[in-house]
């Protein structure tokens, strides 16, 4: 049976003090739960993530990172390889976020770069995805989502599947209070599924976790959360709130 995950983006937020803080709250809050079938994932930044290893050893929280470089080692000032986020204990590196398309330049084929650097690590990768409101405008958002889908997935093995969570996350709905409709979600979520389905079968697509992303929050998660084949949340702006964050994990 697929996973439930709700995973945490704190993004470019929260100092070290701050990051400890947020996760020892969200482990203290989370032991009072029957998680069930749900993951529960934070994801500080690069330089917090010892820390926040730490306070959430033991817990039910996992930590993850935000991205990571392509190559093994070697001169990338400022970058960090897959082998240095196992090193610190981590099991999943979230790829592909539209932040890291839009400013940082990452392309579908650098992407296919680090999803390989990624399993060769071990690491399980939130895979990121989604089209702008202009793709959306023109009906074009299937088109531009199976070929993100296709261009740095779609070479692996369907072994490999079982190391990849599928995030879709329409970039018009990123940080703006705009959210995709439980629908709109459910509508995409299923073609997702059939593509994946169709290029491999239906186990690695009945099998793999597809998280929505995009303005989730404790007031719209439960009724996106319900839909058929939507298997969680990529949280942004709502997970830097242990109370908001917790009421997203309640959702399911
Ligand atoms: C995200 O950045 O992955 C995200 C979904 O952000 P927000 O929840 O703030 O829209």
């Amino acid at each position: 049976m697929r996973k439930q995950i709700v995973a945490g983006n704190w993004k470019m937020n929260k100092n070290v003090q701050e990051s400890t803080e947020l996760a020892s709250e969200i482990v203290e809050k989370v032991k009072g739960l029957d998680l069930g079938n749900t993951r529960v994932i934070v994801t500080p930044t690069f330089v917090n993530i010892s820390e926040v290893v730490k306070v959430t050893k033991g817990s039910a929280v996992e930590v993850a990172a935000q991205n990571m470089h392509q190559a093994k080692s070697g001169a990338f000032t400022g970058e960090i390889s897959g082998e240095m986020l196992t090193s610190l204990g981590l099991k999943t590196v979230i790829l592909g976020h539209s932040e890291r398309r839009e400013y940082f330049g990452e392309t579908d084929a650098i992407l296919a770069q680090k999803v390989d650097a990624a399993l060769a690590n071990g690491l399980e990768i939130v895979f990121c995805f989604g089209e702008v409101l202009a793709e959306r405008k023109a009906d074009k958002h299937f088109d531009v989502v199976e070929s993100q889908i296709k261009n740095a997935l779609f070479h692996l093995d369907a072994a490999a599947w079982k190391n990849i969570v599928l995030a879709y996350e329409p970039v018009w709905a990123i940080g703006t209070g705009e959210t995709a409709s439980p629908e709109q979600a459910q509508e995409m979520h299923a073609f997702i599924r059939k593509i994946v389905a169709d290029k491999y079968n239906a186990e690695v697509a009945n099998n793999v976790s597809i998280l929505y992303g995009g303005s989730v929050n404790p007031g719209n998660a439960k009724e996106i959360f319900s839909k058929e084949d939507v298997d969680g949340g990529l949280i942004g702006g709502a997970a830097l709130n242990s109370d908001n964050f917790l009421a997203l994990i309640k959702s399911f």
